[in-house]
This record gives C-alpha cells, sequence and structure tokens, in this order.
C-alpha cells in the first residue's frame, strides 16, 4: 500500500489538510504501507514562499511521519511536480496522438467572447467542434501553428457518450455522465501540466494505490478515471476515497479559512506565516499550536471529524487511531467544526501529561512574560493547575496569581464576605498560620480545622477569605495546595496585604 498527501503549496494549509493527511497517513500505518509527501506545485501563479515549509513543518508538529518526502527523498522522486515537469509532456503527447486529446489555440479573447455570448459556456464535446483546435483545423495548419511557436493548450478530447462509474470507498457508486463533462487543459500554455494531468501521472508512477482526499475532488476523479483509461493504466488505477466536508461550528456550510477570526478560533495547525518567514501573502492566522493545544489532542479531534470508532471511546492515541482506523468508518455526511471540543480533548490530553513534561511546555510561555520559577516550584504549579486549564497559555493567564502578589481581587465576593465582625477571625486565623510549623497542605488543612473547631469558627466564614487573599479570586486549586505551593512566607504576607485591600473594600 502506498498512499500520498499532495497539497498545493498556495498559502497556509488549512486545518481539513491534516485531517486528509491523518486519514492517509492511519491507513498506510494500518497496513504497512507507505506514507508520501508530494508538492503540486504546477500552478506557478498560486505558489507562495514559505507554504511547503509551513507544510511540513505541520505534518512533523502533527506527528505525521513520512517515508518519502522532498525533503526526505525516495525511490519515486523527485516529490515536487515543478520538478518532474519533463515527465509530463510525454503523456500529454501521447494522449494527442492517439486521438485523447487535442491541440486548442483558442486565444484568451476568443474565449472570453464565447463566455459572453454564453454565460454557461463550457469546452466540452459540443463547443469544441467550432473551436479554433486540431480536432477543427487542417493538420496542415496545425502543424504550422506549432513550429511558428504559437501559444496552445492540450485538452483531454472527453468522449462524446457512455458514463463514468467510480466505485468511491467512502461514498460507493458515484456515475458521471461524459457528455456532461468538460474538456479539461491538461497541459498549460507555458509547458507546465495542470493539476489533473501530474496528479495522475505522478500516482500511476509513484505506484499509489489508495487516494484520499477531500470531497471537493469527486467531480475531477471522472477526468482523472478517463485520463488514466486513455494511458491504458486502468488496471493499476488506485482507489478512490473522498471525505466529507468540514463544516462551520453552527454547521451552516463549508469551514472556510475565514471562519477562524469569525468564530475567534483557530483553522490552521500552525500560525501564518511561521516566525522565520516574511508577511508573504498579507495573510495572518493563528494556528493550533500557538493557541495552547497538544498535537495529540488536536490528532484526536481531527480524526472525529467524519470518523468513529463505532464504540463510545473518544480518547484515541495515534497508535490506537492506527489500531482502529478502517475506511469503511469514515461517514459520508459533513463532519461540525466543533472548537469546544476540540479544547475537550486538549484538556484530556493535558491531563495525560506528567507534570514534568507540562513544566517543559509552559516555561517558554511564562518566560515570554517574564516569568523564570524554579524547574521545581513550576512542576508542582503545572500539578495544581492541570485539572483548570483547557490550552497550555491558560496556566499563565488563569494561573498569573502564584508569580505576583499583585492580584485582581474580586471585590464583589470581597464585600459579600469581609465584615468588622470576621475580622477578628481572620486575625486569629493569620497567627495560626504563622504558627504551624508545617505547610504539607493535608497536615496543615486537618491542623487547620481542628484549630476553627476549637475557636468556634466557621469554615464558610474563613476559607473563602485565605482563597480571596492568595488568589484574588474564588476560582483555583484548595487553599491548602496553594499554600504548599506558595510557602509559608508568601502565604502570609499575601493574607497581611489582603486585610488591608478587605478593610478598604467596605
Ligand atoms: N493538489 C491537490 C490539493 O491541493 C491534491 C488533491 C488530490 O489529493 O488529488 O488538494
Amino acid at each position: 500500500m502506498r498512499v500520498r498527501f499532495a497539497p498545493s503549496p498556495t498559502g497556509a494549509l488549512h486545518i481539513g489538510g491534516i485531517r486528509t493527511a491523518l486519514f492517509n497517513y492511519l491507513l498506510a500505518k494500518k497496513h504497512g504501507g507507505k506514507f508520501i509527501l508530494r508538492i503540486e506545485d504546477t500552478d506557478q501563479n498560486r505558489f507562495v514562499p514559505g507554504a511547503e515549509e509551513y507544510i511540513t513543518e505541520a505534518l512533523k508538529w502533527c506527528g505525521l511521519a513520512l517515508d518519502e518526502s522532498p525533503e526526505l527523498g525516495g525511490a519515486f522522486g523527485p516529490y515536487r511536480q515543478s520538478e518532474r515537469k519533463p515527465i509530463y509532456r510525454q503523456y500529454a503527447e501521447k494522449l494527442v496522438k492517439e486521438g485523447n486529446a487535442y491541440y486548442a489555440f483558442d486565444t484568451n479573447e476568443q474565449l472570453e467572447a464565447a463566455r459572453a455570448q454564453d454565460p454557461n459556456f463550457i469546452y466540452n464535446h459540443k463547443s469544441r467542434s467550432t473551436a479554433c483546435n486540431s480536432l477543427t483545423l487542417p493538420a496542415a495548419e496545425v502543424e504550422q501553428r506549432l513550429a511558428a511557436g504559437e501559444n496552445y493548450v492540450i485538452r483531454l478530447k472527453v468522449p462524446t457518450e457512455g458514463r463514468i462509474v467510480i466505485n468511491d470507498l467512502i461514498r460507493g457508486e458515484v456515475v458521471f455522465e461524459n457528455n456532461l463533462i468538460d474538456d479539461k487543459v491538461i497541459l498549460k500554455s507555458d509547458g507546465m501540466p495542470t493539476y489533473h494531468l501530474a496528479n495522475i501521472v505522478d500516482d500511476h508512477l509513484m505506484q499509489i494505490t489508495h487516494v484520499i482526499r477531500g470531497e471537493e475532488w469527486l467531480p475531477s476523479t471522472a477526468h482523472h478515471v478517463l485520463l488514466y483509461r486513455f494511458l491504458g493504466w486502468e488496471s493499476t488505477m488506485p482507489s478512490f476515497s473522498h471525505l466529507p466536508l468540514i463544516l462551520k461550528p453552527n454547521g451552516n456550510g463549508k469551514l472556510s479559512k475565514r471562519d477562524g477570526a469569525k468564530f475567534n478560533m483557530p483553522v490552521f495547525p500552525l500560525s501564518w506565516p511561521l516566525d522565520n518567514h516574511e508577511h508573504f501573502d498579507g495573510d495572518n492566522f493563528t494556528g493550533f499550536r500557538e493557541a495552547g493545544f497538544l498535537p495529540e489532542a488536536v490528532i484526536n479531534f481531527l480524526a472525529m471529524l467524519g470518523w468513529s470508532s463505532g464504540t463510545d471511546k473518544e480518547i484515541f492515541n495515534m497508535d490506537e487511531l492506527v489500531e482502529s482506523f478502517s475506511i469503511e468508518k469514515i461517514h459520508k455526511a459533513g463532519a461540525r467544526f466543533d472548537f469546544d471540543k476540540a479544547k475537550w480533548f486538549n484538556h484530556q490530553y493535558i491531563q495525560l501529561k506528567s507534570n514534568s513534561e507540562l513544566a517543559g511546555l509552559v516555561k517558554p510561555l511564562l518566560s515570554e512574560k517574564g516569568i523564570t520559577p524554579t524547574d521545581e516550584y513550576l512542576e508542582r504549579f503545572c500539578g495544581l493547575m492541570k485539572n483548570r486549564v483547557n490550552v497550555l497559555s491558560e496556566f499563565a493567564s488563569v494561573g498569573y496569581y502564584f508569580f505576583t502578589r499583585d492580584l485582581n481581587y474580586d471585590f464583589e465576593t470581597i464585600k459579600k464576605k469581609w465584615n468588622t465582625e470576621v475580622s477578628p477571625k481572620w486575625n486569629d486565623v493569620i497567627g495560626f498560620i504563622e504558627r504551624a510549623g508545617e505547610t504539607e497542605s493535608a497536615v496543615l488543612e486537618s491542623k487547620f480545622k481542628d484549630h476553627l473547631n476549637e475557636s468556634g469558627i466557621k469554615p464558610g466564614e474563613i476559607l473563602p477569605l485565605m482563597r480571596l487573599a492568595l488568589a484574588g479570586t474564588m476560582q483555583g486549586p484548595g487553599v491548602f495546595e496553594m499554600i504548599e505551593l506558595l510557602g509559608k512566607d508568601d502565604s502570609i504576607e499575601r493574607m497581611h496585604k489582603a486585610t488591608s485591600v478587605f478593610n478598604e473594600s467596605i
């Protein structure tokens, strides 16, 4: 089994592209096959510098290891279509010679005039008979035009009758009537093949066995089947699987790259442009990586967009996905891009990480803010906070109070909890904490509760105030866990500072 991911380097790779790559990868790994990256850069007008680098980095970040690629090489290279340019022409010429394609000399003006006359104009079995091409011109004139170096394209000659039946592994039988199909350009006037020709020549020469790609390519498949047939390659034609669309969070239509800004969520794996690149195409997107997602979570989330294992299990690491994956379990219907679900997955994967792994990931995010705790403090901090965050950046934003005494106090709750009656009790517990030798949270907590009991102080009066003093907010880890991490001195300082904040707030 050999599968390929064949993106065009036209900008940042949309998250849907990563899902396509993932499904190809899973199929290959499940069957001990090869996963290949081929860069389809035949459209020089749409080429964006930096896009290939982005694709490679995104696949790496997601853990989708390649077996053959432009970077790694392999026995079927080169893996960039622009470097394969000389390969394609012979196939286009062969198609012409055998009557399955033709030279078309129509100028842009002529084509525009035809479109102006008939807005539904397509170049097909009907219109080709009145257009300027090697089917209508005398052979000698065709020779002469070619010899004179006139501009031309080569078009596929779609049969007038008959139908193409595709057995899509996801959709079942899909039928295209030949008389509704256009005569696609297969070789452009610059000598470059179009996507259609290059794609099937390469799939054939690279011995691709399974094509898995987005639904938008389904109509092109009819042309591809014709090309395989005309080139005599039908018996080794790959199987086709067209993945369901990824829909907007509200389910209305296809997820687009602009939906990121609209729904305030990433729709790209990495931010674009990459750090080390200038701003090439004017686009600027935040990626899942930069938004604080773990690649394992993104992969798990994407796998569930249009595929399910058939069980209730939702958390699958890459090995488990490989194990459970099959094309038959891919759905036909579009899959809604539910960003809350992505956060849920990320939350789950954060829990699965050790404190020291998390510390390694959170450290650079803190240091960006000028916060440089010791590794030991950071690990313990991650242990306390990991259950309370969905994305890595929240460690720094939600748990900021572990690194500063400059707190955003929740004055509304302070006003409800603080009064002159509670003030002596507050001073009493500060004294108790000062005297307590032990700050291990379980020990301190039980001593503290005994003390409250003996002094007749209700926990509900005092614990919220302690929480507000230590963190400024009612959210966060347990009070005694916070004291243990902050240490006694810091905790007492916070409580003293809070005394004046509390007094001033009433
Ligand atoms: N170059 C096409 C793309 O950008 C590849 C489609 C295919 O996989 O055949 O998606």
